[in-house]
């Protein structure tokens, strides 16, 4: 369940931002059906960003009347700040991101960006302050250059190119038979989790957008793939306002802060350091870590 919902809402952006534009629309249409309806104020005004100050302020939240997601969740992302988001399957990090783009409403709390309460802004110019890159990216049957090239439809194919090498994808594509007019899709080329994720990543790239969330792909990748990738998000991130939320405690180690989450409320936050001196939640979740990680040589910070 879960897992489908980003997607679908991702192809919602892809669809409004090319609307009229493109093949594939029926598809699409099929697929929105499923969003739910969240509707703009009367006479909403476009968000204006300015630094991308995130801050969710007491937010409390349930998908049905009775069972509570989220309780009382506080936290702030200064402007051009790395915060990452921890905590076991179903704590409800996935469910914050979503908030932030206002697939819901909040049933009680409020969620700010630049000061401006999140409800009350239109969804579209809300949607296109923020940049995904989803556990489960969405390709369609295209190239792969063009399936790139819709993170802004009306990049040039110079920036295209450069949003290819920023995500690592280089060397993937230079192995592929007709290279980046290679095919994707039912018919065409097959990507790996983290080449989905590369491709999400560039389409990101392009859009430039003032604040980035990344919903960590929980399947395991082998660590060269995961450095590359880490290297990718870096690069996306840099002076940008970013949440992220890790599955991995190694993309979080260089957050500014760090949230953790348990069954739906804030029970650390603090820096990767503070929060092992803590020897809480946190600390505990590391160490499991580490010790899965075993043998594998990884660089501890
Ligand atoms: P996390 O990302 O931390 O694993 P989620 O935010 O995805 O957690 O989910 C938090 C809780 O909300 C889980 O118990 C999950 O089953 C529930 N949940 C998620 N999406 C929905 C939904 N669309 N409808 C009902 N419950 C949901
Ligand atoms: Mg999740």
């Amino acid at each position: 369940m879960m897992q489908i919902f980003m997607p679908l809402n991702f192809l919602g952006f892809v669809y409004r931002e090319m609307k009229g534009s493109l093949a594939n629309i029926e598809k699409m249409f099929g697929l929105l059906e499923h969003e739910p309806r969240v509707r703009d104020c009367e006479g909403a005004p476009p968000l204006r960003v300015n630094g991308g100050e995130v801050v969710f302020e007491a937010v409390g939240f349930g998908y049905g009347p009775d069972r509570r997601i989220l309780h009382d969740v506080s936290f702030t992302v200064p402007p051009g700040h790395k915060v990452a988001i921890v905590g076991s399957s179903g704590a409800g990090k996935s469910t914050l991101l979503k908030l932030l783009f206002r697939f819901y409403n909040l049933d009680s709390g409020r969620i700010l960006i630049d000061g401006q309460d999140i409800s009350r802004v239109t969804q579209d110019s809300l949607r296109k302050a923020i940049g995904v890159v989803p556990q489960d990216t969405v390709l369609f049957n295209t190239s792969i250059f063009e399936n790139i090239r819709y993170g802004r439809i009306d990049a040039g194919d110079d920036e295209v190119r450069e949003a290819i090498r920023l995500s690592h994808l280089e060397g993937f594509i230079g192995q592929l038979p007709q290279g980046a007019d290679t095919r994707v899709g039912e018919r065409g080329l097959k990507l790996s989790g983290g080449e989905k994720q590369r491709v999400a990543i560039a389409r990101t790239l392009l859009k430039r957008p003032p604040i980035i969330v990344f919903d960590e792909a929980t399947s395991s990748l082998d660590s060269q793939s995961e450095q590359s990738i880490l290297e990718a998000i870096a690069e996306i991130a840099r002076g940008q306002t970013s949440l992220v939320i890790a599955h991995r405690l190694s993309t979080v180690v260089d957050a500014d802060t760090i949230i953790v989450l348990d069954q739906g409320r804030v029970v650390e936050q603090g820096s990767h350091a503070a929060l092992l001196q803590l020897g809480g939640t946190y600390a505990r979740l590391w160490d499991i870590q580490q010790r899965e990680r075993g043998a594998v040589a990884v660089p501890l910070p």
